[in-house]
């Protein structure tokens, strides 16, 4: 579908996300021929830049992401020629009339105004917008995470945007959603008949959803300190990752038809009584180690750090869905910095085989699996028992690999790139919906609330492995391991 023309004005356009993922992504959409002729970026910041000025900053900040196959020097430059800059204090009112003298009027171009700034500047942003009049039907408004630090400030950024956009202006961005396994793992369960059988209580014996990450906290401690892996990570991506799991078949594939089923998800997430908050939620906090071979400091030796900082940089916990399909199954959720790998995958342990009738293969009979991974490489993996070829039947575990840069030679697409074309086009499936925000804010409030007046510090754990060792007793008490713990030795 071709996109009709637009004003897509970048608040937060001079800062990192802006220039490491957003203007990249706007570029490999323009090389690919998405973008119409007259499609406009207006970047916004308080620096009293030149247009040439800031362009000068975008060719040395934006250009480095662009991987050196995908960059081709006429169609950057004609990719800059879409930019625009307004110097304006978002907090200023007055200020707002550069930008409303850069806007055009015509209704039938469409407005996009994405906040990449602070979430403390996202009602000012839309109030100021609608006072001096650019607040249109034919505009929308993009959200940055963190959508809130809790349940009450989730509510009062939704109010606060609800009182100048409808909820089908707002697209607040979850990245994880634009990621293509994630879009494959919808193909996967409702493009075929063949897992919606296998996909419940009755086969399926426990999912794992991970998020590791080897880097430490890099330059976000201002901001990392204040949030913590439960609001950054595992709040709003593992959240969404495990509906998509669990999800009933939607009705279609429209936005509200996939978001009410997610949300039903979410609310049907067993409440964690005090005792469960103490024993099914792990937090941890990386020490120093090694990564990659290489000696890494501690959280709390990192520059910038509070040396008595409490804030987890892994947790991991035992999740329960109370419906028919899913009651009893426990979904293990782990994110974490410093990890002894960079992986993003959900595994979905199929039960065992109920009445063994071959001889015990070498170290025990494996589950099936299959694997959805999203990060390093997107692809599918399913494990099966299979007969040793030769005398008698000794089985095995074997896997069937779908990679998908591999099976599909085609171009692929970074997830902001396809975010930035969905809210060009107005397409809100990818995006949460408020209900969906708060129902998630309300099933984490009860875990920070528990730890705040916990005397505990989170558990160290050495930087470059996998967690502190009570996360491996988390699931464990269920008689199960994490897909790292159960692999055969090499
Ligand atoms: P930066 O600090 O690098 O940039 C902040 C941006 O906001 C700058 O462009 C700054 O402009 C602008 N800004 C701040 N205050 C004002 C103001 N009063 N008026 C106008 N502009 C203002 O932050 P990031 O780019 O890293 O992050 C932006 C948002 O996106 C944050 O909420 C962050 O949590 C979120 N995010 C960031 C990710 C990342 O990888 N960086 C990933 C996911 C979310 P200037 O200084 O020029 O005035």
């Amino acid at each position: 579908m071709a996109l009709s023309d637009f004003d897509l004005v970048l608040f937060g356009g001079s800062g990192d996300l802006a220039m490491r993922k957003l203007l990249p992504a706007l570029y490999l959409r323009d090389r690919a021929q998405n973008l119409p002729p007259g499609g406009r970026i207006i970047c916004v910041g308080r620096h009293e830049w030149s247009r040439e000025q800031f362009v000068d900053a975008v060719n040395e900040n934006a250009k480095p992401n662009i991987a050196s196959a995908m960059f081709e020097s006429v169609l950057w430059t004609s990719f800059c020629g879409r930019i625009d800059y307004v110097a304006l204090d978002a907090g200023d009112p007055s200020s707002y009339q550069a930008l409303v003298q850069k806007m055009r009027p015509d209704p039938a171009i469409t407005r996009v105004f994405y906040l990449a700034t602070p979430p403390s500047l996202f009602a000012t942003i839309c109030n100021n917008l609608a006072a001096c009049g650019l607040a249109t039907s034919n505009s929308r408004v993009v959200l940055e995470k963190p959508l809130g630090r809790d349940l009450a400030s989730a509510r009062q950024i939704n109010a606060e945007v609800g009182r100048v956009f409808s909820e089908s202006q707002i697209f607040r961005i979850d990245h994880y959603l634009g990621k293509e396994t994630v879009q494959n793992l919808l193909a996967l369960r409702f493009g075929n008949v063949l897992f919606e059988p296998l996909w419940r209580r009755e086969w399926i014996s426990d999912v794992q959803i991970t998020i590791a990450e080897e880097l430490g906290v890099g330059n976000r401690m201002n901001y990392y300190d204040t949030a913590g892996a439960l609001r950054d990570m595992l709040q709003n991506h593992l959240l969404q990752l495990l509906c998509i799991v669990a999800m009933e078949p939607p009705v279609s594939a429209s936005a509200d038809a996939v978001r009410d089923e997610k949300l039903k998800v979410l609310r049907s997430l067993k409440r964690l009584s005090p005792q469960e908050l103490a024993q099914n939620v792990i937090r941890g906090q990386y020490r120093s180690g090694h990564v990659d071979g290489m000696p890494v400091p501690g959280y709390r030796k990192e520059p910038g750090a509070n040396p008595a900082s409490r804030t987890e940089t892994f947790v991991a916990l035992k999740a329960e869905i109370d419906t028919w399909r899913w009651a009893g199954v426990p979904f293990f959720l782990r994110t974490g910095k410093r990890m002894a790998d960079q992986l993003a995958e959900v595994v979905v342990r199929f039960k065992s085989v109920p009445h063994p009738i071959f001889a015990q293969p070498h170290g025990g009979y494996h589950n099936n699996s299959l694997i959805i991974r999203l990060q390093p490489d997107e692809g599918l993996q399913l494990s099966l028992m299979a007969k040793t070829p030769g005398d008698g039947m000794r089985l095995k575990p074997v896997e069937l690999e779908l990679d998908f840069r591999e099976t599909f030679k085609t171009p692929r697409m970074d997830a902001y790139e396809r975010l930035l074309l969905d809210v060009l086009r107005g397409h809100l499936t990818l995006f949460m919906r408020s209900d969906e925000l708060e129902a998630a804010w309300e099933w984490v409030e009860p875990i920070l609330k528990f730890w705040e007046q916990e005397e505990d510090d989170p558990i160290p754990y050495a930087a470059g492995s996998w967690g502190p060792a009570a996360a491996s007793a988390l699931i464990g008490r269920d008689g199960l391991q994490w897909r790292e713990e159960a692999l055969p030795e090499l």
